[in-house]
Protein backbone atom coordinates (compact mmCIF):
# COMPACT_ATOMS: atom_id res chain seq x y z
CA UNK A 1 0.00 0.00 0.00
CA UNK A 2 1.35 3.39 -0.99
CA UNK A 3 1.86 6.17 1.46
CA UNK A 4 -1.14 8.06 0.74
CA UNK A 5 -3.31 5.01 0.30
CA UNK A 6 -2.41 4.06 3.93
CA UNK A 7 -2.82 7.43 5.49
CA UNK A 8 -6.36 7.42 3.96
CA UNK A 9 -7.35 4.00 4.95
CA UNK A 10 -5.76 5.35 8.84
CA UNK A 11 -7.96 8.04 8.93
CA UNK A 12 -11.15 9.12 6.76
CA UNK A 13 -11.20 12.11 4.66
CA UNK A 14 -13.61 15.11 6.21
CA UNK A 15 -15.66 15.16 2.96
CA UNK A 16 -18.41 17.90 3.44
CA UNK A 17 -20.21 16.35 0.20
CA UNK A 18 -20.62 13.12 1.74
CA UNK A 19 -24.12 12.20 3.20
CA UNK A 20 -23.76 11.51 7.14
CA UNK A 21 -25.72 8.37 8.13
CA UNK A 22 -26.31 10.27 11.28
CA UNK A 23 -25.98 13.89 11.90
CA UNK A 24 -26.04 14.86 15.66
CA UNK A 25 -26.77 18.84 15.95
CA UNK A 26 -26.20 21.32 18.71
CA UNK A 27 -24.25 19.17 20.87
CA UNK A 28 -21.89 20.30 23.93
CA UNK A 29 -19.03 18.50 23.59
CA UNK A 30 -17.63 17.07 27.01
CA UNK A 31 -14.59 19.27 27.27
CA UNK A 32 -14.97 21.55 24.43
CA UNK A 33 -16.88 25.01 24.93
CA UNK A 34 -20.08 25.73 22.83
CA UNK A 35 -21.90 23.46 20.66
CA UNK A 36 -21.46 21.69 17.84
CA UNK A 37 -22.55 19.25 15.13
CA UNK A 38 -21.07 15.93 14.55
CA UNK A 39 -21.48 14.42 11.54
CA UNK A 40 -21.17 10.24 11.24
CA UNK A 41 -20.25 7.86 8.16
CA UNK A 42 -19.23 4.30 7.89
CA UNK A 43 -18.67 4.36 11.96
CA UNK A 44 -16.74 7.16 12.22
CA UNK A 45 -16.56 11.00 12.16
CA UNK A 46 -16.46 13.09 9.55
CA UNK A 47 -16.93 16.23 10.35
CA UNK A 48 -17.16 18.45 13.60
CA UNK A 49 -18.36 21.88 14.23
CA UNK A 50 -20.77 24.45 13.44
CA UNK A 51 -23.45 24.31 11.45
CA UNK A 52 -20.39 22.20 8.88
CA UNK A 53 -22.53 19.56 8.56
CA UNK A 54 -24.50 18.11 5.24
CA UNK A 55 -28.18 18.38 6.23
CA UNK A 56 -29.60 15.34 4.62
CA UNK A 57 -28.45 12.84 7.19
CA UNK A 58 -29.78 9.57 7.27
CA UNK A 59 -30.95 10.55 10.64
CA UNK A 60 -30.77 14.13 12.11
CA UNK A 61 -30.65 14.18 15.77
CA UNK A 62 -30.94 17.60 17.77
CA UNK A 63 -29.60 17.57 21.02
CA UNK A 64 -30.44 20.67 22.03
CA UNK A 65 -27.76 21.84 23.94
CA UNK A 66 -27.44 18.48 25.51
CA UNK A 67 -24.09 17.18 26.67
CA UNK A 68 -22.40 14.12 25.03
CA UNK A 69 -19.20 11.82 26.28
CA UNK A 70 -17.41 9.65 24.00
CA UNK A 71 -18.96 6.88 26.50
CA UNK A 72 -18.56 6.06 30.01
CA UNK A 73 -15.75 3.64 30.93
CA UNK A 74 -16.04 0.89 33.44
CA UNK A 75 -12.74 0.37 34.99
CA UNK A 76 -13.30 -2.28 37.88
CA UNK A 77 -16.39 -4.64 37.96
CA UNK A 78 -17.00 -8.56 38.79
CA UNK A 79 -19.26 -10.11 36.27
CA UNK A 80 -18.92 -13.69 37.30
CA UNK A 81 -20.62 -12.79 41.11
CA UNK A 82 -22.95 -10.58 39.30
CA UNK A 83 -26.78 -11.20 40.43
CA UNK A 84 -25.38 -14.11 42.48
CA UNK A 85 -27.47 -12.81 45.03
CA UNK A 86 -30.61 -14.19 43.63
CA UNK A 87 -29.72 -17.55 44.81
CA UNK A 88 -27.02 -16.75 47.59
CA UNK A 89 -27.51 -16.87 51.79
CA UNK A 90 -27.52 -13.69 53.33
CA UNK A 91 -24.59 -11.69 54.74
CA UNK A 92 -25.36 -11.58 58.10
CA UNK A 93 -21.80 -9.55 59.33
CA UNK A 94 -22.02 -7.85 56.51
CA UNK A 95 -18.79 -8.10 55.97
CA UNK A 96 -16.38 -8.71 53.45
CA UNK A 97 -14.40 -11.79 54.97
CA UNK A 98 -18.55 -12.97 54.71
CA UNK A 99 -19.15 -12.25 51.25
CA UNK A 100 -16.11 -14.23 50.15
CA UNK A 101 -16.80 -17.49 52.23
CA UNK A 102 -20.64 -17.55 51.57
CA UNK A 103 -19.30 -17.83 47.95
CA UNK A 104 -17.37 -20.80 48.20
CA UNK A 105 -20.56 -23.32 47.85
CA UNK A 106 -21.81 -21.04 45.17
CA UNK A 107 -18.69 -21.26 43.41
CA UNK A 108 -18.03 -25.16 43.40
CA UNK A 109 -21.71 -25.37 41.34
CA UNK A 110 -20.99 -22.87 38.85
CA UNK A 111 -21.56 -23.52 35.00
CA UNK A 112 -19.82 -21.93 32.06
CA UNK A 113 -23.57 -21.14 31.07
CA UNK A 114 -24.82 -19.58 33.59
CA UNK A 115 -21.64 -17.56 34.46
CA UNK A 116 -22.14 -16.11 30.72
CA UNK A 117 -25.86 -15.73 30.78
CA UNK A 118 -25.56 -14.03 34.10
CA UNK A 119 -23.22 -11.49 32.90
CA UNK A 120 -24.79 -11.31 29.76
CA UNK A 121 -27.73 -9.56 31.28
CA UNK A 122 -25.35 -7.01 33.38
CA UNK A 123 -23.77 -6.04 30.20
CA UNK A 124 -26.75 -5.33 28.39
CA UNK A 125 -27.18 -3.13 31.30
CA UNK A 126 -24.23 -1.55 30.79
CA UNK A 127 -24.51 -0.81 27.10
CA UNK A 128 -28.01 1.04 28.39
CA UNK A 129 -25.91 3.30 30.42
CA UNK A 130 -23.61 3.92 27.68
CA UNK A 131 -21.02 1.92 28.74
CA UNK A 132 -18.24 1.00 26.05
CA UNK A 133 -15.62 0.20 27.63
CA UNK A 134 -15.20 -2.30 30.96
CA UNK A 135 -12.65 -4.30 32.67
CA UNK A 136 -13.99 -6.77 34.96
CA UNK A 137 -12.10 -9.42 37.35
CA UNK A 138 -12.34 -12.78 37.45
CA UNK A 139 -11.89 -15.32 40.29
CA UNK A 140 -9.33 -17.94 39.82
CA UNK A 141 -9.09 -20.19 42.80
CA UNK A 142 -8.76 -24.13 42.72
CA UNK A 143 -12.97 -23.50 44.21
CA UNK A 144 -14.08 -22.34 40.61
CA UNK A 145 -11.56 -23.74 38.41
CA UNK A 146 -11.05 -21.95 34.96
CA UNK A 147 -15.57 -22.01 34.83
CA UNK A 148 -15.61 -18.56 35.70
CA UNK A 149 -13.10 -17.17 32.91
CA UNK A 150 -14.64 -19.27 30.51
CA UNK A 151 -17.78 -17.52 31.18
CA UNK A 152 -17.04 -14.38 30.74
CA UNK A 153 -14.83 -15.28 27.39
CA UNK A 154 -18.27 -17.15 26.29
CA UNK A 155 -19.99 -13.83 27.14
CA UNK A 156 -17.27 -11.43 25.89
CA UNK A 157 -17.35 -13.19 22.38
CA UNK A 158 -21.62 -12.46 22.54
CA UNK A 159 -20.94 -8.08 22.87
CA UNK A 160 -17.27 -8.42 20.90
CA UNK A 161 -19.03 -5.67 18.41
CA UNK A 162 -20.54 -3.93 21.37
CA UNK A 163 -18.09 -3.62 24.05
CA UNK A 164 -14.33 -3.93 24.60
CA UNK A 165 -13.82 -5.91 27.43
CA UNK A 166 -10.86 -6.39 29.35
CA UNK A 167 -10.93 -9.73 31.57
CA UNK A 168 -8.65 -9.79 35.00
CA UNK A 169 -7.01 -13.20 36.28
CA UNK A 170 -8.67 -12.71 39.84
CA UNK A 171 -6.85 -14.74 42.82
CA UNK A 172 -9.44 -13.63 45.76
CA UNK A 173 -8.34 -16.68 48.01
CA UNK A 174 -4.70 -15.99 47.59
CA UNK A 175 -2.15 -17.55 45.57
CA UNK A 176 0.63 -18.47 48.14
CA UNK A 177 -2.01 -19.75 50.57
CA UNK A 178 -3.88 -21.33 47.77
CA UNK A 179 -2.25 -24.07 46.00
CA UNK A 180 -2.68 -24.47 42.54
CA UNK A 181 -4.14 -20.98 41.66
CA UNK A 182 -0.54 -20.14 40.95
CA UNK A 183 -1.12 -22.56 37.41
CA UNK A 184 -4.59 -21.79 37.11
CA UNK A 185 -3.61 -17.85 36.57
CA UNK A 186 -0.71 -19.18 33.71
CA UNK A 187 -3.87 -21.36 32.36
CA UNK A 188 -6.55 -18.85 31.80
CA UNK A 189 -4.08 -16.32 30.48
CA UNK A 190 -3.28 -19.12 27.94
CA UNK A 191 -6.65 -19.36 27.37
CA UNK A 192 -7.51 -15.35 26.66
CA UNK A 193 -7.63 -13.55 29.96
CA UNK A 194 -6.00 -10.16 29.46
CA UNK A 195 -4.92 -8.65 32.73
CA UNK A 196 -2.97 -10.36 35.79
CA UNK A 197 -4.88 -9.47 39.27
CA UNK A 198 -4.04 -9.69 42.30
CA UNK A 199 -5.25 -9.73 45.89
CA UNK A 200 -1.99 -9.44 48.10
CA UNK A 201 -3.34 -8.40 51.77
CA UNK A 202 -4.99 -12.12 51.32
CA UNK A 203 -2.38 -14.02 52.70
CA UNK A 204 -1.00 -15.05 56.07
CA UNK A 205 2.10 -13.00 56.33
CA UNK A 206 3.83 -9.67 55.15
CA UNK A 207 6.28 -11.90 53.59
CA UNK A 208 3.45 -13.97 51.65
CA UNK A 209 2.00 -11.04 50.33
CA UNK A 210 5.21 -9.44 48.96
CA UNK A 211 5.79 -13.19 47.31
CA UNK A 212 2.00 -13.06 46.27
CA UNK A 213 2.61 -9.42 44.26
CA UNK A 214 6.31 -10.75 42.72
CA UNK A 215 4.27 -14.01 41.61
CA UNK A 216 1.87 -11.75 40.24
CA UNK A 217 4.65 -9.44 37.81
CA UNK A 218 6.41 -12.96 36.79
CA UNK A 219 3.20 -13.72 35.15
CA UNK A 220 2.91 -10.43 33.69
CA UNK A 221 6.51 -10.75 32.71
CA UNK A 222 5.44 -13.78 30.98
CA UNK A 223 2.28 -12.87 28.83
CA UNK A 224 3.64 -9.01 28.56
CA UNK A 225 0.64 -7.93 30.21
CA UNK A 226 -1.12 -5.31 32.57
CA UNK A 227 -1.53 -5.62 36.65
CA UNK A 228 -4.83 -4.55 38.10
CA UNK A 229 -4.97 -5.67 41.68
CA UNK A 230 -7.58 -5.43 44.70
CA UNK A 231 -5.37 -3.82 47.32
CA UNK A 232 -5.50 -3.63 50.79
CA UNK A 233 -9.30 -3.88 51.06
CA UNK A 234 -9.21 -3.89 54.80
CA UNK A 235 -9.70 -0.93 57.26
CA UNK A 236 -6.72 -2.12 58.97
CA UNK A 237 -3.86 0.71 58.92
CA UNK A 238 -1.46 -1.79 59.26
CA UNK A 239 -2.08 -3.15 55.46
CA UNK A 240 0.82 -1.73 53.58
CA UNK A 241 0.81 -3.94 50.48
CA UNK A 242 0.57 -0.51 48.42
CA UNK A 243 3.90 0.57 48.91
CA UNK A 244 5.17 -2.91 47.92
CA UNK A 245 3.62 -2.74 44.57
CA UNK A 246 4.49 0.47 44.01
CA UNK A 247 8.16 -0.05 44.94
CA UNK A 248 7.63 -3.74 42.76
CA UNK A 249 6.22 -1.76 39.77
CA UNK A 250 9.13 0.44 39.39
CA UNK A 251 11.32 -2.30 39.97
CA UNK A 252 10.10 -4.33 37.32
CA UNK A 253 9.80 -1.55 34.72
CA UNK A 254 5.90 -1.36 34.40
CA UNK A 255 5.07 2.14 35.37
CA UNK A 256 1.88 3.02 33.53
CA UNK A 257 0.66 -0.72 33.63
CA UNK A 258 -0.38 -1.25 37.40
CA UNK A 259 -3.48 -0.65 38.36
CA UNK A 260 -4.90 -0.83 41.95
CA UNK A 261 -8.07 -1.03 43.30
CA UNK A 262 -10.12 -0.36 46.62
CA UNK A 263 -6.94 0.51 48.02
CA UNK A 264 -9.09 1.39 51.36
CA UNK A 265 -6.04 1.02 53.71
CA UNK A 266 -4.68 3.64 52.56
CA UNK A 267 -8.03 5.73 54.67
CA UNK A 268 -6.87 4.30 57.72
CA UNK A 269 -3.01 5.43 57.53
CA UNK A 270 -1.79 8.47 59.41
CA UNK A 271 -1.00 11.47 57.38
CA UNK A 272 2.74 10.68 56.72
CA UNK A 273 2.36 7.68 55.80
CA UNK A 274 -0.21 8.24 53.05
CA UNK A 275 1.68 10.92 51.98
CA UNK A 276 4.72 8.66 51.84
CA UNK A 277 2.93 5.65 49.40
CA UNK A 278 0.87 8.44 47.56
CA UNK A 279 4.29 9.86 45.93
CA UNK A 280 5.95 6.45 45.69
CA UNK A 281 2.33 5.48 43.59
CA UNK A 282 2.85 8.75 41.36
CA UNK A 283 6.84 7.92 41.07
CA UNK A 284 4.93 4.30 39.47
CA UNK A 285 2.62 5.71 37.72
CA UNK A 286 -0.11 3.77 39.37
CA UNK A 287 -3.62 4.11 38.21
CA UNK A 288 -5.91 4.21 41.34
CA UNK A 289 -9.43 2.86 40.91
CA UNK A 290 -11.72 3.94 44.16
CA UNK A 291 -14.74 1.63 44.62
CA UNK A 292 -16.82 3.91 46.67
CA UNK A 293 -20.41 1.59 47.20
CA UNK A 294 -18.68 -2.03 48.05
CA UNK A 295 -16.58 0.05 50.10
CA UNK A 296 -19.21 2.10 52.09
CA UNK A 297 -21.19 -1.01 52.30
CA UNK A 298 -18.47 -3.52 53.94
CA UNK A 299 -15.11 -1.50 55.33
CA UNK A 300 -16.04 -0.15 59.05
CA UNK A 301 -18.56 -2.41 59.94
CA UNK A 302 -17.36 -3.77 63.12
CA UNK A 303 -16.26 -0.15 64.00
CA UNK A 304 -17.87 1.77 67.28
CA UNK A 305 -17.88 5.84 65.99
CA UNK A 306 -16.06 7.40 64.98
CA UNK A 307 -16.52 5.04 62.27
CA UNK A 308 -14.42 4.16 59.07
CA UNK A 309 -15.58 4.78 55.73
CA UNK A 310 -13.18 2.95 54.24
CA UNK A 311 -12.92 4.99 50.76
CA UNK A 312 -9.61 5.66 49.22
CA UNK A 313 -7.84 9.26 49.17
CA UNK A 314 -9.16 10.06 46.37
CA UNK A 315 -8.87 13.86 46.45
CA UNK A 316 -4.85 13.51 47.99
CA UNK A 317 -4.23 11.13 45.21
CA UNK A 318 -5.66 13.61 42.76
CA UNK A 319 -3.87 16.40 43.82
CA UNK A 320 -0.21 14.39 43.77
CA UNK A 321 -1.15 14.06 40.10
CA UNK A 322 -2.03 10.46 40.25
CA UNK A 323 -4.35 9.12 37.72
CA UNK A 324 -7.68 8.05 39.44
CA UNK A 325 -10.96 6.46 38.28
CA UNK A 326 -14.05 5.01 39.75
CA UNK A 327 -16.32 2.03 39.43
CA UNK A 328 -19.05 -0.07 40.61
CA UNK A 329 -17.49 -3.46 41.57
CA UNK A 330 -19.80 -5.64 42.45
CA UNK A 331 -23.37 -5.88 41.17
CA UNK A 332 -25.86 -7.77 43.15
CA UNK A 333 -23.67 -10.33 44.75
CA UNK A 334 -22.57 -11.21 47.69
CA UNK A 335 -20.73 -8.05 48.80
CA UNK A 336 -23.09 -5.53 47.84
CA UNK A 337 -27.32 -6.36 47.35
CA UNK A 338 -27.59 -3.29 44.81
CA UNK A 339 -25.74 -1.65 41.83
CA UNK A 340 -26.96 -1.35 38.34
CA UNK A 341 -24.11 -0.54 36.32
CA UNK A 342 -24.28 3.38 36.20
CA UNK A 343 -21.34 5.16 36.26
CA UNK A 344 -22.91 8.39 37.03
CA UNK A 345 -24.55 6.48 40.14
CA UNK A 346 -21.32 5.75 41.22
CA UNK A 347 -19.54 8.59 40.55
CA UNK A 348 -22.43 10.17 42.34
CA UNK A 349 -21.44 7.78 45.57
CA UNK A 350 -18.23 8.83 44.76
CA UNK A 351 -18.77 12.84 45.29
CA UNK A 352 -20.37 11.93 48.20
CA UNK A 353 -18.06 9.93 49.99
CA UNK A 354 -15.13 11.52 49.07
CA UNK A 355 -16.83 15.66 49.39
CA UNK A 356 -16.51 16.59 45.72
CA UNK A 357 -19.13 19.31 45.44
CA UNK A 358 -16.91 22.16 43.87
CA UNK A 359 -17.25 23.32 40.13
CA UNK A 360 -13.84 22.33 39.33
CA UNK A 361 -14.14 18.84 41.62
CA UNK A 362 -17.44 18.10 39.43
CA UNK A 363 -15.82 18.50 36.46
CA UNK A 364 -13.09 15.54 37.37
CA UNK A 365 -15.33 13.04 38.79
CA UNK A 366 -16.87 13.11 35.47
CA UNK A 367 -13.50 12.47 34.32
CA UNK A 368 -12.94 9.94 36.54
CA UNK A 369 -16.08 7.53 34.97
CA UNK A 370 -14.42 8.52 30.71
CA UNK A 371 -11.00 9.86 30.29
CA UNK A 372 -9.36 8.64 33.53
CA UNK A 373 -10.67 5.24 33.22
CA UNK A 374 -9.76 4.92 29.95
CA UNK A 375 -6.43 5.87 30.69
CA UNK A 376 -6.28 2.68 33.34
CA UNK A 377 -7.33 0.50 30.32
CA UNK A 378 -4.86 2.15 28.04
CA UNK A 379 -7.61 2.86 25.78
CA UNK A 380 -5.96 5.63 23.35
CA UNK A 381 -8.40 5.89 20.83
CA UNK A 382 -11.31 6.98 23.72
CA UNK A 383 -11.86 10.26 21.82
CA UNK A 384 -14.42 12.40 19.60
CA UNK A 385 -12.22 13.89 16.83
CA UNK A 386 -12.56 13.37 12.97
CA UNK A 387 -11.71 10.19 11.67
CA UNK A 388 -12.35 8.90 15.55
CA UNK A 389 -14.89 5.37 15.78
CA UNK A 390 -18.28 7.33 16.03
CA UNK A 391 -19.01 6.28 19.85
CA UNK A 392 -21.20 9.10 21.57
CA UNK A 393 -23.41 9.38 24.31
CA UNK A 394 -25.86 12.34 24.70
CA UNK A 395 -26.71 12.94 28.20
CA UNK A 396 -30.14 14.51 28.76
CA UNK A 397 -28.46 17.35 30.85
CA UNK A 398 -26.82 20.86 29.93
CA UNK A 399 -23.63 20.27 32.17
CA UNK A 400 -22.03 17.71 34.57
CA UNK A 401 -23.50 19.07 37.62
CA UNK A 402 -27.18 18.57 36.40
CA UNK A 403 -26.00 15.08 34.31
CA UNK A 404 -25.28 14.12 38.46
CA UNK A 405 -27.77 15.59 40.01
CA UNK A 406 -30.45 13.46 37.97
CA UNK A 407 -28.23 10.60 36.46
CA UNK A 408 -28.97 11.72 33.23
CA UNK A 409 -30.87 9.45 31.05
CA UNK A 410 -28.93 8.37 28.30
CA UNK A 411 -30.79 10.36 25.50
CA UNK A 412 -29.33 8.78 22.66
CA UNK A 413 -26.00 6.36 22.57
CA UNK A 414 -24.12 5.86 19.21
CA UNK A 415 -21.54 2.85 19.32
CA UNK A 416 -19.55 2.73 16.21
CA UNK A 417 -21.69 4.82 13.90
CA UNK A 418 -24.72 3.25 15.02
CA UNK A 419 -27.69 4.14 16.76
CA UNK A 420 -28.09 1.09 19.17
CA UNK A 421 -30.23 2.72 22.53
CA UNK A 422 -32.21 5.90 23.37
CA UNK A 423 -34.24 6.99 25.80
CA UNK A 424 -37.71 7.64 25.62
CA UNK A 425 -38.27 10.75 27.58
CA UNK A 426 -42.11 11.82 27.36
CA UNK A 427 -43.91 11.86 30.44
CA UNK A 428 -47.82 11.65 30.08
CA UNK A 429 -49.71 14.22 32.55
CA UNK A 430 -52.69 12.98 33.71
CA UNK A 431 -53.43 16.51 35.80
CA UNK A 432 -53.55 19.94 34.91
CA UNK A 433 -51.61 22.73 38.06
CA UNK A 434 -53.85 25.41 36.64
CA UNK A 435 -57.37 23.65 37.85
CA UNK A 436 -55.76 22.29 40.91
CA UNK A 437 -57.23 24.08 44.39
CA UNK A 438 -55.11 27.05 45.45
CA UNK A 439 -53.10 25.92 48.98
ZN1 LIG B 1 -13.33 -5.58 43.27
Amino acid sequence: MSNPDRLRAARPVRNLSMTPDILVKNVALWGTEGLCDLAIANGHFVSIGQGAASSNAGLTLDAEGRMAVPGFVEPHIHLDKALISERAPVNISGTLTEAIEILWNIKRNYTVDEIADRASRVLERALESGIFRLRTHVDVDPIGGTRPAEGLIRARDRFRDLIDIQIVAFPQEGIVKSPGTEALMREVMKSGVDVVGGMPFNETSPQDSRRHIEIVFDIAREFDADIDMHVDETDDPMARTLEVLAELTIGNGWQGRVTAGHTCALASYPRDYADHVIGRLRQANVNMIANPATNLMLQGRLDDYPKRRGVTQVKELLAAGVNVACGQDCVHDTFYPFGQNDPLEIAFLLRHASQMSQPAEILTVMDMVTTNAAKALRAPDFRVAVGAVADLVVLDARDAREAFATRAPRRWVIRRGKLIAEAKLEMHRYFDVQAMPAT
